[in-house]
Order: C-alpha cells, then structure tokens, then sequence
C-alpha cells in the first residue's frame, strides 16, 4: 500500500517507516519538524536503501496537505504528527488543542477529499486515565485525563470513532501505546528530545552520556514490590511493527478497531535502572524525588486482543531496550 505518514519524522514515526517499507509498502512524509529532524528521514533511507519524500507541511495546512495528496495518491493514512509533551500541555493547553485537535480535524478533511478513508491514530494508555486496575484491557472505560495532551488524545479517537459512525466506508485503527523505549538496532534512529527529557528512558541515557549529572527518581513509596512506579515498556521497533499488522486489519475492512499496544509486563523504576547498567556496563547515579503530580503506581496492559486480532506480539525484552536505547545515545550524544 502507498501510505502517507504524518509526523514521520519523528521518534515512533521514523520505526515504523523502516518496518513499512520492510514490509513493502511505499511511504510519503509530511511533518513540520516541529520537534525532529530531516536527518532522521535520511538515517531511515540510510537503513531501507529507499528514497522517502518527505514534505515540511503542517497538518493544519490544508493547501500543503492536497498538494502532497495529489501528487502521491495513498491508500492510507498514519497519523502520527503531535505535541507530545504532558508537562508542556499543562503551561500551552491552547497549544495543544490546536495543533492536536484542530490538526487532527483538518488532515480528516482532506483525506476524505481525496478519498483517502483509512487512517491509523497514535493514542495512549493516557486515554485510560488513572486505570482502575493493570493489565488494562480495552474494555477498560476510558479515564478522566490528568492533563490537556490526554485530552486530546481521547478528544481524537471520539472524533475518529463518530467520523466511522456517520460514515462507515472509513476504517479507523486506534493504537494505545503503552511506554515506547529503545532504538532501531542499527544505532541510526532513537529517540531524540528537545532539552530536558520529561520520559524516563531518554533521561537515563542522558546521565549515562554524562549530559545530566543524575536520575531524579520520582518516588519510591508507591505500593509496588520495590515502591517505585511500574509500567509496561515496548520497544520501538515491536511498536512499529503493530502499524504494520494494523494495515492489514484495514485491508480486512475493519472499521473502528481499538488496540493496546505493550508488552503486557510491568517494570519499575529501579528494575530499568538495574539492567541498563548490568546490560550496559554503566553506572546510573540517582536521588530519590518526591511523586511526580498526575504519576499512577502501575499501569500496563493486557495486549492479548492485538495478538488475537492482528496476531501481533511483542518480542524484545527489557534487556534490548536498554541495550539499544544506549546504542543509540552512545553512538548520537548530540543526536541527530
Ligand atoms: P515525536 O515528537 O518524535 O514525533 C511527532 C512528529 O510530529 C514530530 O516529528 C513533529 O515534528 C511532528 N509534528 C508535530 N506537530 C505537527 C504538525 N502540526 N504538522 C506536522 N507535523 C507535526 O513523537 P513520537 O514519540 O514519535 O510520537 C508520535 C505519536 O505517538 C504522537 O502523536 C504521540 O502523541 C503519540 N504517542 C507517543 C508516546 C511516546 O511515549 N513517545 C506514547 C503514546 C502516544
Ligand atoms: N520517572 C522518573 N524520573 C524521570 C522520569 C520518569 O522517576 O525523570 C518515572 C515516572 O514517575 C514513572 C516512570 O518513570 O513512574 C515512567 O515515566 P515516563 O514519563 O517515562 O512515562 P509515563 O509517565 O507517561 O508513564
């Protein structure tokens, strides 16, 4: 299939581009490089061996958007361009809606003009909001958002779902990712965040590079077994690969299909600190903080509908996560 990529220059959309092409299908970019670089798109064609055209036009573009549909007819869509940043969302709520949302509204329109009706959405456990109980299902009810980038998140798929409702020629796959970490094996794509990391892996291999003195760990009297907070990491290239499944649920008619993508095991804090060093051969200095606001204990899912549905499965453990996030961060200490 001929897939155009929003926001494909970017950390999740970079992966997936490699396994889409692996896969065989063709892909076209549009991302504003609000927060990436076109090196990473150069790095993907360095891997592929495939030229990719990536145009800077933002979402909220609709001449950019035609443009780039008209001379590239897709098949599909997926909609990975966004803000991302919880504690930014908080201080640039308005921010966030637009680009999120208003984004989000325009890219469906003109997809439908060009007759383009299947699109896969980037959601998040977020959407859960404070999970009653782990592993969460998808049955699990959609939470109260602890900040505006949740919202937005459960404000698209509701709009997503609704758009399928009055219209159900679109199939719609919404992915919720649980916590994407790790790198391509190669070493040539990772993770790549403006300033201070907000995430846990990034921060960790900052510290490792010796860009940040230490860890600041937030919490250790949650009641999980070492009292730091569990969640459900998934390698990037695992993620990226549940993209690739999903096209094949739209080829299949699928309508709205809702999928949790992870591991379905939790890991605390410590645990990721613990075998990033024992993997890597790195010490990790940290200080204990206290909760981070909007923090839950645990969080992880159940993932056993994606691999019934789609017959996707995570493969990679903790182990090469940490082993590949490093690879990347020792090998790009600038990025790209
Ligand atoms: P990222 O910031 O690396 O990638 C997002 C890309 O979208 C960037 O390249 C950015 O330049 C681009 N972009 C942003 N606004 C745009 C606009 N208006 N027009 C065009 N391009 C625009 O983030 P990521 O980690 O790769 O995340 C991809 C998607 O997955 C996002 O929607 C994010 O919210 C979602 N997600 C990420 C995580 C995570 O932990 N990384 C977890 C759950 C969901
Ligand atoms: N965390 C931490 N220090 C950091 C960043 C995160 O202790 O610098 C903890 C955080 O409290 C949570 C876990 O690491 O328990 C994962 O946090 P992250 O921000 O990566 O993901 P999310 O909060 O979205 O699950």
């Amino acid at each position: 299939m001929k897939i155009l990529v929003t926001g494909g220059a970017g950390y999740i959309g970079s992966h997936t581009i490699v396994e889409l092409i692996k896969a065989g299908h063709s892909v076209i970019i549009t991302d504003n490089l609000c927060n990436s670089h076109k090196n990473a798109v150069a790095r993907v064609e360095q891997i592929t061996g495939t030229s990719v055209p990536l145009y800077a036009a933002d979402i909220r573009d609709s001449a950019a958007l035609s443009r780039v549909l008209d001379e590239h007819p897709a098949d599909a869509c997926i909609h990975f361009a966004g803000l991302k940043s919880v504690g930014e969302s908080n201080s640039h709520p308005c921010e966030y809606y637009d680009n999120n949302i208003s984004g989000t509204l325009n890219l469906i329109s003109v997809l439908r003009a060009h007759n383009v009706k299947n699109i896969i959405f980037s959601s998040s456990a977020t959407v859960y909001g404070i999970p009653e109980k782990s592993p969460v299902t998808e049955d699990c009810p959609k939470g109260i958002c602890t900040n505006p980038y949740g919202w937005t998140k459960w404000m698209a798929e509701q709009i997503l779902t609704d758009l399928h409702n009055a219209d159900p020629s679109w199939n719609i796959v919404l992915l919720r990712y649980f916590n994407p970490i790790g790198a391509h094996p190669s070493g040539l794509i990772g993770e790549n965040p403006n300033g201070i990391p907000n995430n846990l892996m990034p921060y960790i291999t900052q510290v490792a590079v010796g860009k940040r003195e230490c860890l600041h760990i937030f919490g250790n009297d949650y009641d999980t077994p070492d009292g730091t907070g569990v969640r459900d990491y998934i390698h990037v290239v695992d993620l990226a690969r549940g993209h690739v499944k999903a096209l094949e649920a739209i080829k299949r008619n699928c309508g709205v299909a809702l999928y949790n993508l992870g591991t379905g095991k939790g890991c605390s804090v410590l645990e990721l600190v613990k075998t990033f060093e024992a993997v890597n051969h790195v010490h990790i200095p940290y200080v204990i903080e206290p909760r981070r606001a909007g923090d839950v204990a645990v969080c992880y899912s159940d993932p056993g509908k994606a691999e019934r549905e789609l017959g996707w499965k995570a493969e990679y453990g903790i182990e090469e996560m940490c082993r590949d996030s490093w690879n990347w961060q020792k090998n790009n200490p600038q990025g790209y």
